[in-house]
């Protein structure tokens, strides 16, 4: 298996309700940027090369295989492209549909500390603020983005992290409270 963890498609979610209990419609646009194509075929590529060292003599004598009976070396680009095209699949860390940078920017959702743009009294502390995806999983990420906003809720010097703001009052914990 290969994975390309900064990929440079973007996908899109909308709503598909004013309802908020009517689950959204998301489109993860997987590989519409040819260039991420271009980075798993040489990575399958470079995947074959390597099962066929002969390193891996003693564990195997075949190289990389798109399907049984069809081995990566002799296909052709196009061959593997259509592969790529018709069988990858995400890794589950979507993120980014809202994203947090400069409040002066249309292209921002929410402010360095996850306040909404436009909104007063709400802010967004998920994956779904991440600007741009790091190049590994996203859990960890998104704890560390929920203590920044939290910190930030309670005042910098209030809260050191989530069990802090948990044991916090609830007037400061409610999303659509006056604390900004
Ligand atoms: C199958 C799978 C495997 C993954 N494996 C890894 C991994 O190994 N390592 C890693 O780093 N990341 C992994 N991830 C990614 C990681 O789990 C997510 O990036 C992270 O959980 C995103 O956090 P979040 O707070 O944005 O969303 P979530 O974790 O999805 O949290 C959203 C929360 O909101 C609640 N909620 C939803 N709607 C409402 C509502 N209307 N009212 C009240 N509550 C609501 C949900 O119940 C949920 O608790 C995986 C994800 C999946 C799906």
């Amino acid at each position: 298996m290969v994975a390309l963890m900064q990929p440079r498609s973007r996908g899109r979610l909308r709503l598909a309700s004013a309802d908020p209990t009517v689950e959204p419609d998301p489109a993860f646009g997987m590989l519409a940027d040819h260039r991420d194509v271009l980075a798993l075929r040489t990575a399958v590529r470079e995947a074959d090369e390597l099962v066929r060292h002969r390193a891996f003599r003693r564990a195997t004598d075949a190289g990389a295989s798109l399907e049984p009976g069809r081995p990566v070396e002799g296909c052709s680009d196009d061959e593997l492209d259509a592969w790529l095209r018709g069988g990858c699949m995400g890794h589950f860390h979507a993120a980014g549909t809202c994203r947090m940078g400069d409040p002066a920017s249309p292209e921002t959702v929410v402010d360095p500390v996850g306040r909404v743009s436009g909104l007063e009294g709400l802010r967004v502390a998920d994956a779904s603020i991440i600007p741009d995806l790091p190049g590994a999983a996203t859990h960890l990420t998104t704890v560390m983005i929920a203590e920044h906003v939290a910190r930030s809720f309670l005042g910098e010097d209030r809260a050191s992290s989530v069990a802090e703001l948990r044991r916090a009052p609830q007037s400061a914990r409610t999303v659509t409270g006056t604390r900004s």
